[in-house]
């Protein structure tokens, strides 16, 4: 579980977020959906995440652009969802460079649309998703529920195996991009071991959507205990729409 130095990190207002996205729009409506930038409260407990949590280390280069959709009809807010974490597409990054000087480099990389009903619901946010009622916010509970959408946000990682003379100097050339050894997968020859690491281009991490551990990541857990997001997902089944998109809890 963090301790209580490490939550105030996590919770402390941030008035820079370099890696979530802000941009200046106002929201849109049709009278039935409702889409908006997410407020600085949810920005900051994301870019705080990152910075503070290791198992997020691979998003310290990533544009990450998080919005807020509350729907009229309640009935339409699919069965309670958290959120929906999008790895943004050409498309999604072609309208972004639109609004952002044509860099690409500022465009997306996760767009993560939280459910303004659902959040509302939990009071993690109050007025259709719009305002984080500051003192009331059980900040446990958004952490979670924001430590877990985050978690979708995955990179490619490979396995290799390593022999014990060379696995020192492997685990220290890979560096940050080290994630874990799987002593349990041994190979009989010559002892070698998978040694799990995330994978680069010349762009850097290669992003792509992550799924559930099981029900629940277990860095959720091992970090906040059992998660509301946790019993939620116990319950429902994870909808895919397609290869890109990815329905979370
Ligand atoms: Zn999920």
């Amino acid at each position: 579980m963090i301790d209580e130095k490490l939550f105030q990190k996590l919770i402390q207002q941030r008035k820079k977020t370099k890696n979530v996205l802000n941009y200046d729009v106002p929201e849109y409506s049709d009278g039935k959906t409702t889409l908006f930038m997410a407020n600085p409260d949810i920005c900051s407990m994301v870019q705080n995440l990152i910075d503070q949590i290791p198992e997020h280390r691979h998003l310290k280069g990533s544009n990450i652009l998080i919005l807020v959709k509350t729907v009229a009809d309640q009935n339409e807010n699919a069965a309670g969802c958290f959120a929906r974490v999008i790895k943004a597409g050409p498309k999604d990054r072609f309208f972004a460079c639109l609004m952002r000087d044509a860099k690409p480099e500022s465009a997306p990389d996760f767009i993560i649309i939280f459910s303004g009903n659902a959040l509302d619901a939990e009071g993690i946010t109050s007025d259709g998703g719009h305002a984080c009622p500051l003192l009331e916010v059980d900040y446990h509970k958004a952490l979670s529920i924001i430590d877990h959408e985050l978690l979708h946000c995955g990179a490619k990682t490979v396995a290799d195996y390593a022999s014990p003379s060379e696995i020192h100097d492997f685990i220290k050339d890979l560096g940050l991009r080290y994630i874990k050894t799987l002593n349990e997968f041994k190979r009989d020859s010559d002892g070698a071991v998978l040694v799990v690491y995330y994978v680069t281009d010349n762009n850097g991490y290669i992003y792509n959507i992550r799924k559930h551990d099981v029900q629940e990541f277990q860095g959720v857990i091992e970090r906040h205990g059992e998660s509301i997001t946790n019993s939620h997902i116990s319950t429902k089944i994870i909808k895919t729409k397609n290869k890109d998109l990815f329905v979370g809890k």
